[in-house]
């Protein structure tokens, strides 16, 4: 008999030999019942796979450290911006967000940017993309929008008919399209893409004061994208470009990192400022809060088990600390909610006990949560599951009450999220195609065409006219441009501004 530690053992433990040939009644006869470890191995393998993510299936990460170079410390006080040179250990996952887990990494299409930093008052989850704005901008419109991003009901296809008749009905969508239609909707990889929190987020100082602030990862890497056409070839020559891409260049020690800028508002600014400030359609014009210095991050070691530590990776806007805050953005606050319910359908209740996803700085949980599916810490014994208690040790910290309170003094309502005010949806994509040199302009123009070019059926006409004169308000050249490249013939005198 062998002293090896490392025998083939089934799970529950038991050591076996059988592992090539099933029990059989002689030696070509039918197979016997009895035959436990085959219908373990085969058991298991039925259910290897959990719920994909219903949006962003497709990604890969890895880990990495944050390193503060620039003391932000007069607008909060998260631990993990206390000092200059502080590191943090952290985590991050790429995704595109449409396609399905086995789908090509260089679609047209956002780019997930989550991050989850493990900081010693609990882990701080950035959960943006690779764009600062989104499509909507209230929840209630998130599984409207995905569902024009997945396959037709009837042909199991993706349809640019669906796509467009969204958008072009919701043109709150355009700023969000014009980004994702521009170059840099298909990113060469994840290393040469910035990511954004996107939300506005708060930051609370040791004076409980409050400051909105947008979060800004830009690559060190530089801006590097494919065109329409070789982003299309890649999705038949590598389909796993970006996984490749990340993975092999970790392996070779050739580090991806991210500068983190933010832009700061103080509270009492947000009331009067002329862009709703919570509103992820929007921009915050550089030229009115200007990016500031914050820290480097970079991503430095490969996980060793894919579907350990990155499939079972769960991220989500409501996990911030002490000295970081929500912001009363309608599409935070509806991602406040689903994300975590999301996990708790994909990974089951205790999702944050697998190890990916524990704060490491926590020996046990001290809360009164118990049982579930898969409760693998103990469960917390045989202290109280109750509060109060006369008989644990569990202390409410004073100190981490989150001040300021957030001042609500409203009517509720459906209130129209394009009200008067609220609908200017033309001028920071028009901004954005003034700021695009020729070629860029060029691109966009032509990617903008080539999408179109797929709208079909009884409503077509209907459709690519809608959305024509959203291009022609965010900005007449950019209107012209998509009308010649569609071969539609526009009375251009309209436009003119
Ligand atoms: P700025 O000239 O100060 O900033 C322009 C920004 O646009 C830069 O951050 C640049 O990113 C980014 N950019 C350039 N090309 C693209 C593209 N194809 N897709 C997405 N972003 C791009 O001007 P403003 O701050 O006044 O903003 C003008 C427009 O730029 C906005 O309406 C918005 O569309 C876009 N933008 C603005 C951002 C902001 O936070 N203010 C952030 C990103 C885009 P980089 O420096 O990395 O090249």
């Amino acid at each position: 008999m062998s002293n090896k530690n490392n025998k083939l053992t089934t799970a529950s433990g038991r050591p076996y030999v059988e592992n090539e040939d099933s029990l059989s009644v002689g030696k070509r006869g039918p197979l016997l019942v009895e035959d436990y470890i085959l219908h373990e191995k085969m058991a298991h393998f039925n259910r290897e796979r959990i719920p994909e993510r219903v949006v962003h299936a497709k990604g890969s990460g890895a880990y990495g450290t944050f390193t503060v170079t620039h003391d932000i410390t007069k607008y909060t006080r998260a631990k993990i911006f206390s000092k200059v040179g502080k590191k943090t250990d952290m985590i991050a996952r790429f995704s595109t967000v449409g396609g399905e887990k086995g789908s090509a990494d260089t679609e047209r299409d956002p780019r997930g940017f989550a991050l989850k930093f493990y900081t010693e008052d609990g882990n701080w989850d950035m959960v943006g993309n690779n764009t600062p704005i989104f499509f909507v901008k209230d929840p209630k419109k998130f599984s409207d929008f995905i569902h024009t991003q997945k396959r037709d009901p009837y042909t199991n296809m993706k349809s640019p008919t669906m796509m467009w008749d969204f958008w072009s009905l919701r043109p709150e969508s355009l700023h969000q399209v014009t980004i994702l239609m521009s170059d840099r909707g298909t990113p060469y990889g994840v290393r040469h893409m910035n990511g954004y929190g996107s939300h506005t987020f708060s930051l609370i100082n040791k004076d409980n004061e409050r400051f909105y602030v947008k979060f800004h990862f830009k690559t060190a890497q530089g801006i590097k994208n494919f065109t329409d056409k070789e982003a299309a070839e890649m999705r038949g020559i590598d389909p796993d470009f970006s996984q490749r891409d990340l993975l092999e260049n970790i392996e070779k020690g050739n580090y991806p990192k991210w500068n983190l800028r933010i832009q700061v508002m103080p509270e009492a600014e947000a009331v009067g400022y002329h862009i709703n400030p919570f509103d992820l359609t929007k921009v915050w014009p550089h030229g009115d809060y200007p990016l500031i210095d914050v820290g480097l991050m970079e991503l430095n070691r490969n996980p060793e088990n894919y579907f350990a530590e990155i499939e079972q990776l769960a991220t989500s806007p409501a996990h911030i600390v002490d000295g970081i805050g929500y912001s009363p953005d309608k599409m935070l606050q509806g991602r406040l909610l689903s994300y975590p319910d999301a996990h708790r359908y994909r990974l089951g209740a205790n999702y944050e006990q697998i190890p990916v996803n524990r704060c490491p700085f926590m020996k046990e949980s001290n809360n009164y949560q118990r049982d579930g599916f898969m409760r693998v810490d103990g469960n917390q014994g045989r202290k109280p599951n109750y509060f109060p208690n006369s008989f644990d040790d569990i202390e409410v910290d004073e100190s981490y009450k989150q001040l300021p309170p957030t001042i609500v003094d409203a009517e509720a309502d459906w209130f129209d999220r394009n009200a008067p005010g609220e609908d200017d949806h033309y001028t920071q994509p028009g901004n954005l195609f003034r700021i695009m040199d020729d070629q860029a302009q060029k691109n966009l123009i032509s990617n903008i065409v080539g999408a179109m070019s797929g709208i079909d059926g009884p409503k077509k006409d209907e459709i690519i006219n809608r959305q024509l004169c959203h291009w022609f308000r965010a900005d007449p050249t950019l209107g012209a441009g998509v009308a010649n490249g569609l071969g539609v013939k526009v009375d251009e005198s309209m436009f003119a501004r």
